[in-house]
């Protein structure tokens, strides 16, 4: 399994104790393609372009900021997840990470699934056009009305969170005569988190039932309870963390799942056809970062359920990944407009664009690292210490946190910053009053809003005071 280099070190841009910078990359017109969804390039006459359509254009047509997809890295991805998981399990792309209506149609086309956690995501999944046989209901908290519609539409799979919810499905399907698969979401005590996982003997978080104190088990006896109903238990589900490279945590994870099946058979004479890990694949946001591909992932996924339930002298179930970021994440970057460039002597320069924590507030949330690159030209002056930050009223309006950039970047100048594919526009908010960005893809040379820009319009039709 490959892993990053620099989990312990400096980070990009930080001051080191001695006072020195981290070295700058060799060369900041290159555009290091482990950041870069594929058909990114930077072309002989310095224009960043992706799927043939150069950046002024774009900005152009659909202004800035804008979130610029490739579609034909969007539709690889999937194929890749698709293909090294084969006809044995099941792939569910984490709606949560972006969606919208043309997405689901690619999903569909590719042969994905999809995990919707909200009523909107539902109606969204389901206006796009996929059969909801292959959506999967999530959420710790579903209301009664997301629960009766999902029921009624057909949804392939309900992930049950907690022991009201299992008493709360039961009654709509009961109500409705109906049947609906469920599984029940355990937290199996690993928390895992990019380089590091932690397992522990109980978890203390919101999201599924504990399999160390037996309140997992006791799900299963209250789902089985209500068999009658019309719950069919189908399996049990995992979600470990997010932005994972270090696959340990998966190890952990499906050993205790599978134990939990073995338990299930010993008391109720049942074995379940159903595992599902979850998501949490982690991508390269700067190039320090070295995430597997997923025919790496599969396998080793596979080989440890495999694994474990032959030593538990179990079939093995179909398994089913819900990867988001994994596959969205690469494929877009966000297209800024520089606004000011403010040097602050024996510091770094402050570069402010047009947009910030209203389109990407991961860095503010999370203190995620992201890369950044002139894209309207290339340029040979030397490389600046940098921050790249919003226009938002907060000082931790950053975007990108450390950086480096042409000296002699402008006003003016378009900044992209890669790997803002998942959880930015789906993270958007209305900060500031700010209409949230277009999402446009790009394929053979055409770009089109999937979605588009709001408008200032858009935001006074809310306000009916
Ligand atoms: C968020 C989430 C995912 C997707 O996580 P990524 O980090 O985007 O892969 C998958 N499954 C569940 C249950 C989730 O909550």
């Amino acid at each position: 399994m490959s892993r990053s280099a620099h989990p312990a070190g400096p980070r990009h841009g930080d001051v080191l104790p001695e006072g020195h910078y981290t070295a700058p990359p060799a060369d900041l017109n290159a555009l290091d393609p482990r950041v870069w969804a594929r058909t990114v390039e930077r072309r002989a006459d310095g224009v960043v372009a992706v799927a043939g359509l150069d950046v002024n254009e774009l900005a152009a047509t659909y202004g800035t900021p804008a979130y610029v997809l490739d579609e034909d890295d969007f539709r690889a991805r999937c194929r890749a997840w698709r293909e090294a998981f084969g006809a044995n399990a099941d792939v569910f792309y984490a709606g949560k990470a972006f969606l919208s209506r043309a997405v689901v149609r690619w999903l569909h086309e590719e042969g994905l699934n999809l995990d919707v956690c909200s009523g909107g995501e539902l109606t969204t999944a389901l206006a796009g056009g996929m059969p909801a046989e292959r959506l999967a209901l999530h959420g710790n908290n579903k209301s009664l009305e997301e629960i009766e519609r999902a029921v009624a539409a057909g949804v392939g799979r309900i992930v049950l969170d907690s022991f009201q919810e299992i008493e709360r499905v039961a009654d709509v399907t009961r109500r409705l005569g109906v049947r609906q698969r469920v599984q029940v979401r355990v937290t199996v005590g690993v928390e895992a988190h990019t380089h590091e996982f932690i397992a522990t003997a109980h978890e203390d978080q919101k999201f599924g039932l504990a399999l160390a104190d037996g309140t997992a088990a006791e799900a299963v006896r209250r789902v089985l309870a209500r068999r009658d109903d019309g719950l069919d238990l189908v399996g049990i589900h995992s979600h470990i963390g997010s932005q994972i490279f270090d696959m340990a945590g998966f190890e952990v994870s499906a050993r205790r799942v599978v134990g939990l099946l073995d338990a299930i058979r010993n008391e109720h004479g049942l074995e379940l056809p159903e595992i599902d890990l979850g998501g949490g694949l982690g991508i390269a946001y700067t190039p320090e970062d070295d995430p597997s591909e997923p025919h790496e992932i599969a396998k080793t996924l596979g080989d440890i359920v495999a694994r474990e339930c032959d030593r538990a002298g179990l079939a093995p179930p179909r398994l089913s990944v819900e990867p988001g970021r994994a596959i969205v994440g690469p494929t877009a970057f966000t297209l800024y407009r520089v606004g000011t460039v403010k040097p602050l002597d024996g510091l770094r320069t402050y570069v402010s664009v047009d947009g910030g924590m209203s389109d990407n507030i991961r860095t503010a949330l999370y203190d995620a690292e992201y890369s950044v690159a002139l894209a309207n030209r290339a340029s040979q002056a030397p490389p600046t210490l940098i921050r790249v930050v919003g226009k938002h009223c907060e000082s931790g309006d950053i975007v990108v946190r450390n950086a480096y950039l042409p000296a002699d970047v402008a006003p003016g100048d378009l900044l992209a910053v890669p790997a803002t594919g998942a959880y930015c526009r789906s993270m958007a908010s209305n900060y500031n009053h700010t209409p949230r960005p277009p999402v446009v893809a790009v394929r053979g040379g055409t770009g089109r809003a999937i979605v588009r820009r709001e408008t200032d319009e858009d935001l006074l039709r809310l306000d009916v005071g």
